[in-house]
């Protein structure tokens, strides 16, 4: 007999707590809909009010434990997740389908990222740097910011609360953190191991429950001092503009189109592991997938058709099945926007090369399974080219020259990767420097970011910071300029010493 799923509640100063409406939202897995995860709480403003408050609360006494101390429990939350890996990854699998390699890479994302923030609590280096005025000190240093809202999308349902949680929490913040609801058994399994390890009570909170009814009230909350969001461009242009309000900190992570350069000089074998990989892996809805890919034209055609070859021959199912290459889509809207971009291309005249449909059968009915789908000649015209589908549906375009892909590449309203294959070093130091992208590879797929380089885009990508590396330190804390004058008389910057002298004279 089928147990009955749990019950999963909010984290609110150090307790475990349901919402006061009562309502849950259940968490289902995409790969079949039978299977019910667990119910989660579908919490509302009053929920968000109490987490600021806790972490409101919280903040007075974390900010002033030393940074190293910061970073030990850090990395200790590391070291948990990396003990629990092969559970977690189970459950990201189970809720968002992606296959359970993947998943494993998305825990150990998270624990290198705890590992690397972990070790910065020993840097978070500030600067001396010489007075104008002489028996002055200056220098720069860190401070938190407060209360951080964290807002996380579904496809890296580990990595990304990570990436966030890992530096807002070492430079001395405390957090409310609001997962996607199609992935909040990930986050909550964080924010477990975050009281497993000892994070004292109202440093990390979590609030489940939907955009509007937690996203919204939490960027609008005047006690949040700094809303990190990862999702949809249309989303982050609604959290915007309600941090901007209050002139609030806002990292925004969002959506792309990536595009990878193909020469006629490459290593075309290297290149279809590479473009196969960008496009299919996570069933293409990673940020950084491969959804366009520009071949020259000398190889176009048998390129082409070594792909659609390859993607033919993908095993697409269960991502608990070791043997599957490729999961569902996360659940049937997502499947839905993957259908009607394949009609939309058809209707434009691209010319399909491979996949195109839903699968269907006893072990795909109860899931949301789609074939692995390649247009070819698709032009810049057409929406494929142009609009993120997030889905393992991937437009092929003819080029002939390495400028005419530069500019294709650059044809779009995203700025967040972007790769070239080709064995011609000026050609990849050309692309790499004309291609408008915050990330770039040469002869590797769109995707591969390491924790210790700065992670984002430009364009409608990003709006300037960046995830990752020692850049995040500038997106969670706040600099402050000190100076100690230890001259023991008052002493003026930025004016003229001397008339100011003659001036103090006459007075006399
Ligand atoms: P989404 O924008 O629908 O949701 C992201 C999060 O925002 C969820 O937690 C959601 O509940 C919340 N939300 C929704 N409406 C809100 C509102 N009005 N106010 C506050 N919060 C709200 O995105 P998604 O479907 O979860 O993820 C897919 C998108 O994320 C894609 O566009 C993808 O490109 C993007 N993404 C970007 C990156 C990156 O680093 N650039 C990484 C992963 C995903």
């Amino acid at each position: 007999m089928a147990t009955k799923p749990p019950v999963y509640k909010n984290y609110i100063a150090g307790k475990w707590v349901a919402c006061k409406s009562g309502k849950t939202f259940a968490n289902v897995n995409p790969a079949d809909t039978r299977d019910v995860i667990g119910h989660f709480q579908d919490s509302g403003p009053e929920e968000v009010n109490a987490a600021v408050r806790a972490a409101k609360e919280a903040y007075k006494s974390w900010r002033l434990v030393p940074a190293p101390k910061r970073g030990e429990l850090v990395m200790e939350l590391g070291l948990w997740l990396k003990r629990n890996k092969e559970r977690l990854a189970k459950d990201a699998t189970r809720e968002m389908g992606k296959i359970l390699t993947e998943t494993r890479g998305d825990v150990q994302e998270g624990i290198d990222c705890a590992l690397y923030w972990g070790g910065e609590g020993r840097r978070m280096f500030g600067e001396t740097t010489p007075s104008e005025l002489p028996n002055k000190w200056a220098m720069t240093m860190r401070q938190p910011l407060g209360v951080c809202g964290l807002i996380t999308p579904w496809n890296f349902p580990m990595a990304i609360p990570c990436w966030k949680l890992m530096p807002a929490l070492l430079c001395g913040n405390t957090v409310v953190i609001k997962p996607a609801s199609l992935t909040p058994l990930s986050v909550w399994n964080l924010v477990k191991g975050a009281q497993e390890v000892g994070f004292p009570p109202g440093v990390v909170n979590l609030v489940t429950g939907g955009g509007r009814g937690v996203g919204t009230p939490l960027c609008e909350h005047p006690d949040v001092a700094l809303v990190s969001f990862t999702g949809s461009t249309e989303v982050g242009r609604q959290i915007n503009l309600a941090c901007a309000k209050d002139f609030k900190r806002v990292g925004l992570e969002m959506g792309g189109k990536n595009a990878v350069i193909v020469m006629d000089d490459a290593n075309l074998d290297l290149a279809l592991d590479g473009v196969l990989w960008g496009a299919f892996g996570t069933t293409g809805q990673r940020c950084t997938a491969t959804s366009r890919c520009l071949v020259q034209r000398g190889v176009y055609e048998k390129f082409l058709s070594a792909l659609a070859k390859r993607a033919r021959a993908l095993r697409v199912g269960d991502g608990l099945d070791e043997r599957t290459e490729m999961g569902p889509a996360v659940d049937e809207g997502q499947l839905k926007t993957d259908l009607a971009y394949i009609a939309i291309a058809k209707k434009e005249g691209a010319r399909l090369i491979c996949g195109g449909k839903r699968l269907t059968g006893p072990k795909y009915d109860h899931g949301f399974f789609l074939e692995p789908t390649i247009f070819a000649d698709v032009t810049p015209r057409m929406r494929l080219f142009k609009e993120e589908v997030f889905g393992p549906v991937l437009a092929v375009v003819p080029f002939d020259t390495l400028e005419q892909a530069i500019a294709l590449q650059n044809d779009c309203l995203y700025g967040l990767s972007g790769s070239i294959y080709t064995k011609d070093v000026n050609k990849a130091f050309t692309a790499m420097r004309d291609v408008h992208t915050g990330l770039f590879y040469v002869n590797a797929p769109t995707i591969g970011a390491e924790n210790h380089l700065p992670f984002g885009g430009v364009k409608q990508t990003g709006n300037g910071h960046r995830e990752g590396g020692k850049e995040a330190l500038d997106l969670f804390s706040e600099w402050k300029a000190v100076y100690v004058d230890f001259s023991d008389s008052l002493q003026r910057a930025q004016i003229d010493t001397e008339k100011i002298v003659k001036l103090e004279g006459k007075k006399r």
